[in-house]
């Protein structure tokens, strides 16, 4: 069985021959992967930055953003069926038995840091032909969303914030659930940082809930990002080309920032525009480079002042999933060109290490297995 393998000893990215995956447990799902998408993380894991191989392996089978098609359910299995489509969780729990949140089903949340996490760390990813895994780990998705259901991991981590978001600003006794239908009315104001997957699909996620919202990114518009901010309604400005009276109208009025680049300098840049009672939230990962100079009294002064949230998310729960198929439904009648348009390039598993290595442009890259669910 072919997959993409990350050896970290000897410093390569290949297509190896990978023992077919046995279904040992009743609970468990024998499942054909179709799309894999690939991520920032993958190509860490691919420059040996990040990554851990499962013990006793010299390789890790690399992805963790799935879609896939049931082959074969175990005799325990009662919630899918041979032929569905299903998307994988990412993260497995830890062992400690004093670790509540792992205990509890949230190991998005755990606190030891030995989880593990399929296609990244201590655990064998997705980007194969055959994976097996307890059903509890898979999602449902509707057959109408087989073309871009590639996209629902990497929209989980715009969930899991906005769930968490939505119970902070419900600690405002005066606003009634901004993430809701009130938002129409009270026209909140969102700053996306990114125009990458992670912070498109965030701002999908703010236009449908009603807020103003503006993507930051790199690159000078008209670009394929740009093109999808504007198709949903939403407002695109590139590095150091925001017009004087959209600066004037923002400052001080930003009432969440969804920091998708995982560049902290720009991201504490921004945190000073926050509007009191915003809420700042940060989901990228940066590598750690030298230290800067931050202008850590105005921060905390705002911060303290202006009673702002800040706060980090990483990895998604079960709920989030489910949220994220719900929503990939959502935009993909909403916007079904801009969605289809987040999936950039499709490429055969033999390609996929140069994806992976390359400079290859782009919004998001697919790892194709299989074209069709047969
Ligand atoms: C993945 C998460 C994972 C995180 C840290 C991200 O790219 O989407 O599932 O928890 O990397 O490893």
């Amino acid at each position: 069985m072919r997959a993409i393998a990350v050896f970290p000893h000897t410093q390569e990215v290949k297509v190896i021959e990978h023992e077919a995956p046995r279904m040992t447990e009743p609970d468990h799902v024998k499942v054909r992967m179709l799309d894999i998408g690939i991520c920032g993380t993958d190509k860490e894991i691919c420059a040996f930055e990040y990554g851990t191989p499962p013990e006793g392996s010299d390789y890790l089978v690399i992805g963790h953003e799935s879609l896939g098609e049931v082959m074969e359910v175990g005799p325990a299995v009662s919630r899918v069926k041979v032929g569905d489509l299903v998307v994988l969780t990412v993260r497995r729990p830890c062992p400690d038995p004093e670790c509540n949140p792992c205990r509890a089903g949230y190991p998005d949340f755990c606190i030891t840091s030995d989880y593990t996490e399929r296609g990244i760390k201590g655990a064998h990813g997705f980007m194969t032909e055959e994976v097996v895994d307890h059903e509890r780990y898979l999602h449902v998705v509707p057959q109408e969303l087989r073309d871009v259901a590639v996209l629902t991991e990497p929209l989980t981590i715009a969930e899991k914030a906005a769930n968490q978001a939505r119970q902070i600003v419900d600690r405002l006794p005066w606003l009634e659930r901004v993430l809701h239908e009130e938002a129409r009315r009270l026209n909140p104001t969102a700053v996306v940082l990114g125009g990458g997957p992670v912070g498109l699909l965030g701002a999908m996620k703010l236009m449908a809930a009603g807020w103003q919202t503006y993507v930051y990114a790199l690159q000078p518009a008209p670009n394929p990002s740009s093109d999808i901010v504007e198709a949903i309604g939403a407002t695109y400005y590139s590095q150091g080309n925001i017009p004087q009276e959209a600066q004037q109208a923002l400052f001080g009025h930003i009432h969440l920032v969804y920091e998708a680049t995982g560049v902290s300098r720009l991201a504490f840049e921004v945190l000073k525009l926050l509007a009191p009672n915003g809420v700042f939230i940060f989901t990228g990962v940066p590598s750690l480079k030298a230290p800067i100079e931050i202008d850590t009294d105005l921060l905390m002064r705002n911060i303290v002042l202006k009673n702002q949230l800040v706060f980090g998310t990483v990895n998604a729960g079960a709920e989030d999933f489910d949220a994220a198929i719900r929503d990939i439904g959502i935009f993909h009648q909403r916007w079904p060109d801009a969605t289809s348009a987040l999936i950039t390039n499709r490429s055969s598993p033999e390609e996929a290490p140069g994806v992976l290595l390359g400079k290859i442009g782009g919004i998001k890259n697919v790892i194709t297995f299989s074209s069709r669910p047969t």
